[in-house]
């Protein structure tokens, strides 16, 4: 593994549920990247600011409709979550068809312990995605893996299989790390890390 400097590391501030105020109180700090759960919520809250700070770079962190993609398109820089052919289908569409997209960076989000109840692809379905992306959606690059890992276990070997899935796959950029668990992320290799409470305290 070799040796990364937190300058490499791009910090996204997860506003989920934080209200304007405290995300124009960051952004008057230097912080201009950030990331939301929620298309309508993100839309609420962002446009607005959006075309105040025009270099702010906004993630979609959370699972994704196709029935809300055009939308996410148009507000989202980066779309963290993509998991399945038919999200995939929607967006070349969207993209093909529409003048007015911002989003320009896509992410696959890899379930990386196979849990039930959670969004993305199951890693031994990964390389069958990408496969599929590049067959049938070359309008959209990957560069990048997101991953959540269980609550309830210790992350590192979580962050570790997402690094080896990306390497394997030629893909540069890892998205993983929370509050919680962000400098074992930096360790396995993170790119970059999603922090929420760490930054704006508590969700209410
Ligand atoms: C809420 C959320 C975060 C941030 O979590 P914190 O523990 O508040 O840092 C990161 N990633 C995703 C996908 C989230 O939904």
């Amino acid at each position: 593994m070799s040796p990364i400097s937190a300058s490499q590391v791009n910090l996204i501030a997860v506003s989920k549920t934080q209200p304007q105020a405290a995300i124009i109180e960051l952004i008057e700090q230097g912080q201009l990247e950030f990331g939301e759960n929620k298309v309508q919520e993100a839309q609420e809250k962002w446009t607005q600011i959006c075309l105040q700070y025009p270099s702010i770079k906004l993630h979609l962190i959370g699972s994704l409709q196709t029935n809300k993609v055009k939308e996410a398109l148009q507000v989202f820089d980066v779309i963290e979550t993509i998991d399945r052919p038919s999200l995939v289908d929607k967006i070349a569409k969207e993209i093909a068809s529409s003048n007015n997209i911002v989003c320009k960076e896509f992410f696959i989000q890899v379930n990386i312990g196979e849990e039930a109840q959670k969004g993305g692809v199951m890693p031994n379905d990964l390389p069958d995605l990408l496969a599929y992306i590049e067959t049938n959606a070359p309008n959209i690059k990957i560069t990048g893996l997101m991953c959540v890992p269980p609550a309830d276990k210790p992350p590192a070997p979580y962050f570790a299989l997402l690094n080896k899935l990306a390497n394997e796959a030629g893909i540069k950029n890892l998205s993983m790390g929370m509050s919680g668990d962000y400098i074992e992320a930096i360790r396995l290799g993170a790119t970059h890390i999603r922090v929420g409470t760490a930054l704006f305290g508590e969700r209410k």
